[in-house]
């Protein structure tokens, strides 16, 4: 099929997106029982982080081969004119990169337009609590659901269901929203947002999808970990925290970008670990964090250079004729 110029770039930047991408995504879901094994010796936050860049790196490299060599190598290289003939492969590779890219756009505007609707709903109930010398505001929601989250990305929300506020002691309730500090400080609504953003990877959905539950699962820990601060008093209160607020019944639906105090799927694991939270303080590896760190540099170093050589670009523009072929 002939195609016109910027068509022709168009459906170069789809197929090289879906084929970079799916090779990436192969890659993550052989790599993804090493990598969670590993991550369980780490501390809880530096272990999210881990499994959060993981789960991010078929879109890091796909983006970065697009934007950073095909697009440029194109309009550099590529003679503006007439048609050019692209072939059905690369036709066929287009549309499923540009359906990968659709499937991701529309589970960020749903998921965005239900955060509104919630947020609408909650209303607008203020109320005020000092925790560590700092005032945080919260919207009241007046319901029975228990509800205590983080919500919003830019400007987050800290909603309490009055249920909580009944049921939890003033301890309780402190260490509670210093696990939501937690959520809102490392902006983990954002990251839920670009895993949301991150394409699914057709055959590679289950593995990618199972790297997301592990982040979320070690996301609660680190935030717990921080509520508690190594110290067994605030731990313990953190722990009746969830459990009291277990004990009020199922939560009320919530949106997908929302960070919750308590999900139903590892409550008695993380009362466990909080109980133990002095005793099993586990000091990191100073080598894990060592060699992720040389990791991120070398393959930084490596796609800068490969970037800034122009030789590269007129080696992906051949690449892309034979992708089109
Ligand atoms: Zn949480």
């Amino acid at each position: 099929m002939s195609l016109p110029y910027f068509l022709r770039l168009l459906c170069i930047c789809f197929s090289a997106l879906f084929l970079v991408h799916a090779a990436a995504a192969a890659g993550v879901t052989i790599a993804a029982p090493g990598a969670i094994r590993l991550a369980r010796g780490m501390r809880a936050r530096l272990a999210s982080r881990f499994l959060f860049g993981l789960r991010m790196l078929p879109l890091g490299l796909a983006g970065f081969v697009v934007l950073g060599l095909c697009v440029p190598s194109f309009l550099w290289l590529e003679p503006q004119g007439g048609g050019e003939q692209v072939g059905w492969p690369c036709l066929a590779m287009a549309l499923l990169g540009a359906a990968m890219s659709l499937g991701s756009a529309a589970r960020v505007a749903g998921a965005s337009l239900r955060s509104l609707q919630f947020r609408r709903a909650w209303g607008n109930t203020r109320g005020d609590i000092w925790i560590d010398g700092e005032l945080v505001s919260m919207t009241i929601v007046p319901q029975q659901a228990p509800l205590l989250a983080v919500a919003g990305i830019i400007r987050h929300k800290l909603v309490v269901s009055s249920s909580v506020l009944q049921a939890l002691s003033p301890d309780e309730l402190c260490a509670a929203l210093r696990h939501e500090r937690a959520h809102r400080v490392w902006r983990d609504n954002f990251k839920r947002l670009v895993f949301l953003a991150a394409p699914r990877g057709f055959v590679f959905s289950r593995k990618l999808g199972a790297i997301e539950h592990q982040w979320s699962r070690l996301a609660e820990w680190a935030a717990d970990d921080h509520a508690a601060g190594g110290d067994s008093q605030r731990a313990l209160s953190l722990a009746t925290a969830l459990v009291q607020v277990a004990r009020l019944g199922s939560a009320a639906p919530q949106p997908a970008i929302l960070s919750p105090f308590l999900d139903s799927q590892n409550l008695s694991e993380r009362v466990d670990r909080l109980l133990h939270v002095v005793q099993s303080n586990k000091k990191c590896s100073r080598k894990t964090p060592a060699m992720i760190g040389c990791a991120v540099l070398l393959v930084t170093c490596f796609l800068s250079a490969a970037m800034l050589w122009p030789a590269s670009l007129s080696i992906v523009h051949f690449l892309l004729e034979r992708l089109i072929d």
